[in-house]
């Protein structure tokens, strides 16, 4: 980014900040939830620094509480285990995002109910643990079968819907921004800095506005991103950008005491965003509303273009 970017992006929140429905409204409310601790095979040194780079950005924004959605298969080892103790031992909510990462779709209820009650043994010892649920892919039924079976085994036994609010395809960037140290470990990475800010700020703005549409109000979000290098280096900046952009970092506990998060939208296939599932369920979308709702098809051409 140059200068003269630089203005115009704070020229430009300025804006945002004056527009009636924040003022109205109060700001925009966002947590932060953290999905899978996949430690995509780095050595002990290397993902215990990950960990507090990411742990250390949380405390300096206020010491903000996060969610960690835990793939149970990612952390099945002394070092995980202390990754997410680590998070547990800060204050943060420790939930269940199945141990295996299926894609649900494709295993009956039984299978993919066994493979979530095989994580809360992991986890449910930890101060931190909360029963929360989160789908892997946010994938949560094509079927009324494997949709309804689902969300009675959650209710049965005890948990409440992680939903994401603000979905986006943090994962993808990391895939590349590791791709291209792995090339070359001194290769700059400040491209993928700012594709990856402005990617996060047209997913949360895009949300945030469908939000006011389909519900007449700016819900408390739960933005979705991954326990990844790039949040390791930039983690800091995204929470950096949403208050000087005029959003309320708020804790992932209060987020999810919104009454948003009992809702079970009627629609198959089931899952994505919440936001994007109760405004496909309300039918005045459709023509907008893509499928998937995030996913690197999405991002790949300007990756390629910046020579990412
Ligand atoms: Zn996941």
């Amino acid at each position: 980014m140059n200068r003269r970017q630089f203005t115009k992006t704070l020229a430009s929140s300025a804006i945002a900040i004056a527009l009636p429905a924040v003022s109205v409204q109060g700001k925009p409310q966002v947590a932060i939830t953290m999905d899978d601790f996949n430690l995509f095979g780095a050595t002990p040194d290397v993902a215990e620094q990950r960990n507090r780079a990411i742990l250390q950005a949380l405390r300096q924004h206020g010491n903000l509480q996060a969610a960690g959605f835990v793939t149970g298969g990612n952390v099945n080892s002394e070092l995980g285990r202390s990754l997410v103790k680590a998070w547990s031992d800060a204050g943060h909510l420790i939930a269940n995002h199945t141990y295996s990462h299926w894609y649900y779709h494709k295993r009956t209820v039984e299978e993919f109910s066994a493979d979530a009650l095989r994580v809360e043994t992991q986890i449910k010892d930890l101060p931190g643990f909360t029963k929360l649920f989160r789908f892997p892919m946010l994938k949560e039924g094509d079927t009324v079968e494997r949709r309804d079976g689902m969300r009675a085994w959650l209710k049965q036994h005890g948990y409440k819907m992680g939903y994401v609010t603000i979905d986006a395809s943090d994962w993808y960037i990391d895939q590349r921004l590791r791709a291209r140290r792995t090339e070359n470990p001194q290769a700059d990475v400040t491209g993928f800095r700012k594709f990856y800010l402005d990617h996060l700020w047209q997913r949360a703005t895009y949300y945030d506005d469908l939000s006011r549409k389909a519900l007449g109000r700016s819900v408390k979000h739960t933005l979705l991103i991954h326990h990844n290098v790039l949040n390791e280096l930039f983690l800091d900046d995204v929470l950096t950008m949403f208050e000087r952009r005029g959003w309320q970092l708020i804790g992932a506990k209060a987020a999810f005491a919104d009454p948003v998060f009992d809702k079970l939208p009627n629609i198959l296939p089931a899952g994505e965003s919440l936001v994007w599932a109760l405004a496909k369920e309300s039918g005045k979308f459709d023509q907008r509303l893509r499928y998937p709702a995030e996913d690197s098809e999405y991002e790949k051409a300007a990756m390629d273009k910046l020579g990412l």
